[in-house]
């Protein structure tokens, strides 16, 4: 065993690229985990709401929580974590291209490569959009649940679903008022239990509405909403003016293709989960060998999923390397995929499923 002396190279140090390099530095595998960022832990330390689902998924616990956990596991362990640590393209023959600190760049050569560089926020462009005040949902729950700042007094949230509602309440939690939650669909996008939160704490949600624009002079003072027809067309007379001083944006995620794409790997059109993600396997191979994807990287879903994808991936690229035998291999898997598959059930899960299900069949891009 242990035949390739190569690294394992995981690429986002986020719940997946957490769990990836924690199960292959367990089998023994020499593994290094790089991150952009100065902390590791992805999104997971800016969730200070307790997760749900079921013990072994962690429910009950706070994000945050969870995220100290794998770090400290992946410190006992001993992986060897880069942060400040940007990858900037993967070479043909998995040289990983990491530049450090802005400054120092090198390449390192891979065994395998492990994509875990999470999502990017979706924008929305309308009149008044570049004002100081308009920011994603993600970037309010940065300033709020990082830096302990407070994006502004009064809040319009656009988009309902988990992101735009969680954030909601934890602007509210921080002392901000939201004057509404508006969703351009005609129903509400997230799960009941948060929305509930929300509604109870006072926050009217409009659904079928959108926003027409933002004014202010030197940053935003109001946003004119309206409603909109079946065809999303605004409809003329339904125009109401909020007085608000923030407006954000929570209208869905992307998956980060940048480095999938330099690597050369094949991509699907999944709408449910995103949009563009790499093509994959089981395995969460990528269709170029050597080179896996996983977490929000390979589908939008949640952090539970993209701690068991990662899982998945990490056993799967001990093995090619050697040093996990076929058998534990075979077991580990089926395990994992057995709590993946508990996972996505429920109306959003089945949805998720029935998704992921359409990669997997496409995806047997190698025997
Ligand atoms: C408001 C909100 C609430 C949520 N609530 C829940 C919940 O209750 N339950 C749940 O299960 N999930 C929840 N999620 C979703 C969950 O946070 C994400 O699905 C999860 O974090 C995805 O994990 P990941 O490891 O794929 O990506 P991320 O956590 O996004 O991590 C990606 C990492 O990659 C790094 N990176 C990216 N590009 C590069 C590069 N080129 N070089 C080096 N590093 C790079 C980033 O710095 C980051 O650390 C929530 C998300 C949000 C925004």
């Amino acid at each position: 065993m242990g035949v390739d002396s190569k690294p394992a190279v995981v690429v986002g140090a986020g719940p997946a690229g957490l769990c990836a390099a924690i199960e292959l530095k367990r089998a023994g595998a020499p593994v290094v985990l790089m991150d952009e960022n100065g902390k590791p832990g992805g999104q997971l330390f800016k969730q200070i709401h307790k997760f749900f689902g079921s013990r072994e998924h962690s429910a009950g616990t706070r994000g945050f929580e969870i995220g100290r956990r794998l770090l400290a596991d992946s410190l006992e362990l001993g992986i060897d974590v880069r942060l400040d640590t940007e990858v900037v393209g993967i070479e043909p023959g998995l040289g990983v291209w990491a530049v450090e600190r802005r400054s120092r760049s090198y390449t390192l050569e891979a065994g395998c490569v492990i994509l875990a560089t999470g999502a990017s926020e979706n924008g929305l462009a309308f009149p008044g959009w570049t004002l100081p005040g308009v920011m994603t949902a993600g970037c309010a729950q940065t300033l709020v649940n990082v830096h302990r700042v407070l994006p502004g007094r009064r809040v319009l949230i656009v988009g309902s679903g988990n992101v735009g509602v969680i954030v909601g309440y934890q602007l509210l939690q921080a002392g901000a008022e939201v004057a509404a939650i508006i969703e351009g669909a005609p129903a509400l996008g997230g799960y009941g239990v948060h929305t509930a939160k929300v509604r109870r704490a006072g926050v009217p949600f409009y659904c079928g509405t959108t926003i027409l624009r933002a004014e202010g002079e030197e940053g935003v003072e109001r946003a004119v909403i309206a409603k909109v027809d079946r065809g999303f067309k605004p409809i003329a007379g339904t125009e109401e003016t909020l007085e608000v001083d923030t407006i954000c944006i929570a209208v869905g995620l992307t998956p980060a293709l940048d480095l999938a794409y330099l690597a050369g790997c094949k991509p699907i059109f999944v709408p449910e989960l995103g949009g563009n993600m790499p093509l994959h396997d089981g395995y969460m191979r990528s269709s170029v060998e050597g080179v896996y994807v996983v977490g929000d990287t390979a589908g939008v879903e949640e952090a539970s999923t993209a701690m068991e994808e990662g899982r998945l991936a990490g056993i799967h690229a001990a093995y090619a390397l050697g040093f996990l035998g076929e058998a534990a291999m075979r077991e580990r898997t089926e395990a994992t995929w057995g709590r993946l598959d508990s996972l996505r059930q429920g109306v959003f899960g089945q949805k998720r499923f029935a998704a992921k299900a359409r990669i997997l069949a496409e995806g047997k891009v190698r025997a």
